[in-house]
């Protein structure tokens, strides 16, 4: 029998069709071949900031997907955004959190323009589930919030708050796994009360009401209140509160939730409080909760009206939630047959782990981003960080520059910029802690 080896130079992409985006850095040993369907690279999806590809690791045949984090150096607030998130997805090591799995080689420092980083791909997001014809039981729905809230328990242990949960960050693999992805609005909590935060943030139907009235500084809760937005999504099938504007949103909030108490609005604006005061008052309807659907049982409507509690300081922790009884059974399924913290015994006995959700070993740490004061330093250490993640012994990838996909790659990307560059940089102008 002959084992071949193929000494495959950079551009040339062995293992992938001609054209393929991906190419190795340096010339490598190829292991044998192995016949397989080449799938062409093709775009998958926008996240607030960037695009990503679905696209083939020539060192292995392998399907990963491609994230481009566009205009990098355009600004100080900018580039150490990207910074932060590139930083937290080299960070993150959890079944239910996106993280990079390799990052591409950038050229030198003077033609250092663009970031692309490589993660797991996944084949859908749970936007693309629920407004599918596909059928969701109640063990489908007990399954995802099960992992949304394992993954956000890891996130706000290390300090992280994300700031955009919606569907649609929410990606899902063919066996149900599911991770949480897109950090470009995420960012460390801020302990002090007086700094002020942007508003800018999360996806309007997923907006927290203290978010909605204008609070200066808010907390981990903000992330719970769109998890209980996508719970009553998944249960009824429709987006729970679709408003058209944000005065609307907070209307829709308050006929489910009631008019909250003076003491309930002490962290929104003046404004904004006595807007609402200026109302008449409606009464709770929760009962409402339960004609989503038939899987909208006692326990799924308890746990869902501690999440949607229009005090954030009274909303239900990540970690009290997972306490919950409802959850009991998405845990059993998952840790049965979907995680990889437990296994199986030839014997066929189930070794579960000891801890099912864990948090983050350390906070994740953003001291750095205070000294760091020029677009010109940002760009000297994370081009500096990107060399030293790879420092991995596997051969590094890079663009082909002869990718045909890859030219029309870069022309998307074009058309997206324009449409998210009023969000981020809102968001970003606002946010006190990131100038
Ligand atoms: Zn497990």
């Amino acid at each position: 029998m002959s084992v071949s080896m193929s000494l495959v130079q950079g551009g040339a992409a062995g293992g992938a069709p001609q054209g393929a985006i991906l190419a190795a850095a340096a010339p490598y040993y190829q292991p044998p071949a192995v016949p397989q369907d080449v799938q062409p690279d093709r775009p998958i999806g926008y996240g607030a900031f960037g695009v990503v590809w679905a696209v083939t690791d020539p060192r292995d045949g392998r399907r990963v997907a491609l994230k481009k984090l566009p205009n990098v150096f355009q600004s100080l607030v900018s580039s150490k955004r990207v910074f932060r998130e590139l930083k937290m997805l080299c960070f993150f090591k959890h079944e239910n959190v996106l993280s990079a799995l390799d990052i591409l080689q950038p050229p030198h420092l003077d033609f250092f323009q663009e970031i692309y980083v490589i993660t797991e791909l996944l084949q859908s997001d749970l936007h693309k589930i629920i407004v599918s014809p596909q059928h969701l039981s109640a063990d489908h729905i007990k399954v995802f919030l099960y992992q949304i809230l394992r993954g956000l328990k890891y996130l706000h242990s290390a300090r992280i708050l994300h700031r955009d949960i919606k569907p649609g960050n929410l990606l899902v693999n063919s066996n149900c796994v599911l991770k949480i992805c897109d950090f470009g609005l995420a960012r460390v909590e801020e302990p002090d009360q007086t700094k002020h935060m942007t508003q800018e943030v999360v996806t309007q139907y997923y907006r927290a009401p203290e978010i909605l009235m204008g609070a200066r500084h808010y907390s981990s809760a903000v992330d719970v209140w769109s998890v209980g937005c996508i719970f009553g999504e998944l249960l009824g099938r429709r987006i729970l509160f679709q408003a058209q504007n944000p005065v609307q949103q907070l209307d829709l909030i308050t006929e489910l939730l009631g008019t909250p108490s003076r003491e309930d609005m002490r962290h929104a604006c003046g404004g904004a409080r006595s807007h609402m005061l200026r109302r008449a008052p409606k009464p709770p309807s929760f009962s409402a909760l339960y004609t989503l659907s038939s899987h909208a049982t006692h326990d799924a409507v308890h746990l869902l009206c501690q999440m949607l509690v229009f005090d954030p300081d009274k909303r239900i922790s990540v970690t009290d939630a997972l306490a919950h009884p409802y959850l009991d059974e998405g845990r059993l399924r998952y840790h049965s047959c979907m995680c990889k913290c437990c296994f199986t015994t030839p014997a066929g006995m189930r070794q579960y782990t000891n801890d099912f959700e864990p948090s983050a070993g350390q906070a994740f740490d953003d001291l750095w981003e205070r000294k760091l004061t020029s677009v010109q330093q940002v760009k000297e250490e994370m081009h500096k960080f990107i060399a030293e993640q790879l420092q991995t012994g596997r051969v590094p990838l890079c663009i082909n520059p002869q990718s045909a996909a890859f030219k029309s790659f870069a022309s998307r990307d074009q058309l997206q910029n324009s449409s998210t560059a009023r969000n981020t940089a809102a968001a970003e102008t606002n946010d006190g802690s990131m100038k």
